[in-house]
């Protein structure tokens, strides 16, 4: 059997904020492989850390102790192949869908010269085309998610992060974003080449993910990593769907 490639290694990586000289520990020794073609959910209660982690993992915050490496190297916020979509769809009201895209391209240093065709392109991907001059308040909350996940995606990214990024969507957008997620990861031809994703939905997790990194409460603890080996498309009627979401369901509580 091939090996897989090892995209992020996270290394004992610990997390303590410091209150009126006391610390407090958020997060306590996470340590997981993530490889090309991973589907990974990190789940857990709210408060245990997960926004933390995710943010450690791409750069925008650095661990007590610990390291996270990605392709072998300390993470960088400014790495291109790496990118993040919140939960809070975080686009500029007064840029248009197209500007919104390029923004992201700008500030991962892509050449001026080429941000309007990857812009467009990516615009496309996510069905956005004839949206390009559209400003974000006439948009629906499902449409500024694909404004994020495009201009996320449009620096060829190779690991996608994303922060509960379907919890402020209705169930109907939400569902289909889902799926529209899993079929560009598993398109060879189309980043991102893995996808890392927290979450406080167990069912959601284990709709999506190929493994799942189960966080305790305050402070995060890694309490298992666990392999969801059913087959897609996943339908949560079946038993051992919810065979799964019981079994982390237990972990948790
Ligand atoms: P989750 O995403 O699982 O809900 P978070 O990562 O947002 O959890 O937060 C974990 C804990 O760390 C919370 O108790 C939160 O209040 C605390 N925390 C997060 N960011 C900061 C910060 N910048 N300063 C102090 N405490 C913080």
């Amino acid at each position: 059997m091939t090996k897989k490639k090892v995209i992020l290694e996270v290394n004992d990586v610990s997390r303590s904020y410091f209150e009126g000289g006391k610390e407090f520990k958020a997060l306590e020794h996470i340590r997981f492989d993530l490889y090309a073609q991973d589907f990974v959910c990190i789940v857990g209660p709210s408060g245990c850390g997960k926004s933390t982690l995710l943010r450690i993992i791409v750069g925008l915050d650095r661990p007590t102790s610990g390291e996270v490496l990605f392709e072998g190297k300390p993470i960088e916020a400014k790495n291109p192949q790496v990118a993040m979509v919140f939960q809070s769809f975080a686009i500029f009201p007064w840029l248009t869908v197209e500007q919104n895209v390029e923004l992201g391209l700008e500030a991962r240093r892509v050449a001026p010269s080429m941000r309007a065709e990857k812009a467009k392109r990516y615009i496309e991907i996510v069905g956005l085309t004839g949206f390009e001059n559209a400003f974000p308040r006439e948009l629906s909350g499902g449409m500024k998610q694909r404004v994020g996940l495009a201009r996320a995606l449009a620096t060829d990214t190779v690991l996608l992060c994303m922060d509960e990024p379907f919890s402020a969507l209705d169930a109907l957008t939400a569902q289909n974003l889902r799926d529209e997620i899993l079929e560009l990861w598993s398109d060879p031809a189309l980043p991102p080449d893995a996808v890392l994703m927290v979450t406080h939905s167990i069912e959601e997790a284990v709709y999506l993910a190929d493994r799942v990194i189960v966080l305790s409460g305050r402070p995060g603890r890694q309490v298992a990593e666990l392999e969801i080996d059913l087959p897609r498309p996943r339908n949560r009627r079946e038993p051992e769907f919810y065979g799964w979401v019981d079994d982390i369901y237990s972990l948790i509580v």
